[in-house]
């Protein structure tokens, strides 16, 4: 074999979460390489929504815009969920503005979700990402396995069209493989939970006359409300392409989708057939996310159901948290014990996470109906009203996400500095911002139309909230110099920042998470900067 190439990061996988991963390292100038087994991104028609969180993060790498002029629906098409009996049948129930993808401002973020299929939000990362020069994807490459000694990792990857083997050699390896992951297998993670809770079927079609035959008019999701076939639908580029997903089916090996769909929708029009898949949802989390020099992130370690929008947007946010730090580790100034808190962040939030999507996953169309629901008239009606309230009661929680999407926090990190004041009541809908430490910075729009965070810089933050403090911010840039400590230090003059902050400053990390807060800069900045950065963990 000739000599072994050389990188500091190879990621294994170019899905969204390879991606995310090469995007945060890229920004940071550390080389690193992507090898992807296939020959191109966005094979599978999966994630429908890219979440608020998400795409602030788009808005960090300068894309989110990019990512809204790829839609092919119009930007005010509604994200509302109609549920009904049958696509033509009556009205049960609807949920406006579902995932907070209203494009309208709102002060609590600095970006929308959006509607937009996870394959062209691959396109448009995977075109970011090989802008920037110290990332390189590598397509038609299979990963096979991986040595690691104390110093780096050798990979040898297959080359799918010469069937030749080559040896890779890095700093570090992560496996953003997906739910299958060879990665995982390397380092001897297992998944512990429940395999295959139950089998789905997807289908994709093309019905350029559906949008005038349905009678709910536009929302992103038809909820199909009954016993005899209980499923999702909605649009998936624009309004002649449509999925179609018949969750918990028995046996899916003999399934005629023109068949499933017609019943679904109880409708008689044209349609094509582009593609079926079945899948199994699962619910299972890795019993360790890395051993030494090797990583996993996004399904590789975390795997549910996708109800509620959650595995590739947590996936994504995998990257982010291991993006920043193995750049401060491969750049000097991250500490021996930072890398370790990539676990101990992510797990308690996939947890969480995993225990909403399988209880989205319990409340599915089939549970939702009443005897009668489909009877004509006013004992029909009374019962469909009744349905109202039930799905309500049971679904609303799956499409208010904003308390789970924005208010997870790492108050559990050996890297946040806690402040001895009580952490905020978590709630799965509503999202109440705070500067608790751990939790997300919150967010403001400035005077200038600008959002606060576009104002953050690539490492750390240190905010002031008031108009006092230029002594104390010039103190910390010059201790942050001395030490070669990435600080941007910010004094934005809004009255509302003290509110939202409750602390005179408060030291964000390159995650926009809240690392440090307090009404006195510490004397002694070097023991701050040591916690924050997992020297002394
Ligand atoms: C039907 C469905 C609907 C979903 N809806 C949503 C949703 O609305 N919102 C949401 O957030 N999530 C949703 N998800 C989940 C989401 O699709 C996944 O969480 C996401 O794709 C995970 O991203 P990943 O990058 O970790 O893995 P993947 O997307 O699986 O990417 C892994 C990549 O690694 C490559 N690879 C694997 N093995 C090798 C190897 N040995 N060598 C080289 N390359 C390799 C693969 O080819 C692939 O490109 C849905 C999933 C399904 C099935």
């Amino acid at each position: 074999m000739p000599d072994a190439e050389q990188t500091d990061v190879v990621i294994i996988g170019a899905g969204p979460v390879g991606l995310a991963l090469a995007i945060e390292l890229g920004q940071r100038n550390i080389r690193c390489l992507v090898i992807e087994r296939n020959d191109r991104v966005g094979l599978s028609p999966r994630a429908k929504t890219t979440n608020v969180r998400t795409r602030e993060h788009l808005r960090r790498w300068g894309i989110a815009e990019k990512l809204r002029e790829a839609s092919r629906l119009p930007p005010d098409y509604p994200s509302d969920i109609i549920f009904t009996t049958r696509l033509n049948g009556p009205l049960l129930a609807k949920i406006t503005n579902a995932m907070n993808c209203d494009p309208r401002r709102n002060d609590l973020y600095s970006e929308s979700a959006q509607w937009i299929p996870q394959y062209v939000l691959e396109e448009v990362m995977r075109a970011h990402a090989v802008t920037l020069p110290s990332v390189e994807i590598r397509f038609g490459s299979t990963y096979v396995d991986a040595v690691q000694d104390e110093c780096r990792v050798t990979i040898t990857v297959l080359c799918n069209l010469t069937g030749e083997q080559q040896s890779i050699r890095s700093a570090y390896v992560v496996g953003a493989d997906g739910s299958r992951s060879n990665v995982r297998e390397t380092i001897g993670a297992k998944m512990e939970g429940t395999h295959a809770l139950a089998q789905n079927y997807n289908v994709q079609f093309r019905a350029p006359e559906l949008a005038k035959l349905n009678p709910h008019g536009r929302a992103i999701m038809y909820w199909i409300i009954n016993n005899e076939i209980p499923s999702v639908m909605g649009p998936m580029d624009d309004e002649e392409h449509w999925y179609f997903v018949a969750p918990r089916i028995a046996d899916t090996s003999d399934l005629d989708p023109k068949d499933l769909i017609r019943r679904a929708t109880n409708l008689d029009f044209e349609m094509e057939i582009l593609g079926t898949s079945p899948w199994a949802a699962h619910s299972l989390i890795a019993d360790k996310y890395s051993e030494d020099r090797i990583f996993l992130a996004g399904d590789a370690c975390h795997l549910h159901p996708p109800f509620g929008g959650y595995g590739m947007n947590m996936g994504i946010a995998d990257g982010v948290d291991l993006g920043w730090k193995l750049a401060a580790v491969l750049q000097g100034w991250g500490g021996p014990g930072l890398l370790d808190t990539y676990e101990i962040e992510r797990r308690s939030v996939h947890q969480m996470v995993i225990d909403e999507a399988v209880a989205n996953y319990n409340a599915l169309g089939n549970h939702l109906t009443l005897p009668g629901l489909e009877e004509p008239g006013s004992v029909g009606d009374a019962t469909r009203c009744e349905a109202g309230d039930v799905i309500f009661a049971a679904k609303l929680r799956e499409f208010k996400t904003l308390g789970v999407v924005l208010g997870y926090r790492y108050d559990n990190s050996p890297i946040i500095v806690p402040d001895g004041t009580a952490p905020p009541v978590p709630h799965a809908m509503i999202y109440r911002p705070s500067a608790f430490p751990g939790c997300l910075a919150p967010h403001i729009w400035l005077g200038d139309g600008t959002s606060l965070y576009d104002h953050f810089g690539p490492g750390f933050t240190l905010l002031a909230s008031g108009e006092e403090g230029a002594d104390a911010l010039a103190r910390a840039e010059e201790s942050a110099k001395a030490r070669n400590f990435p600080l941007k230090t910010l004094q934005p003059r809004d009255s509302r920042l003290g509110r939202r902050y409750m602390a005179k400053f408060a030291l964000i990390r390159p995650d926009q998470h809240v690392a440090w807060r307090g009404d006195v800069l510490p004397e002694d900045l070097d023991t701050l900067f040591d916690c924050v950065t997992g020297e002394n963990c």
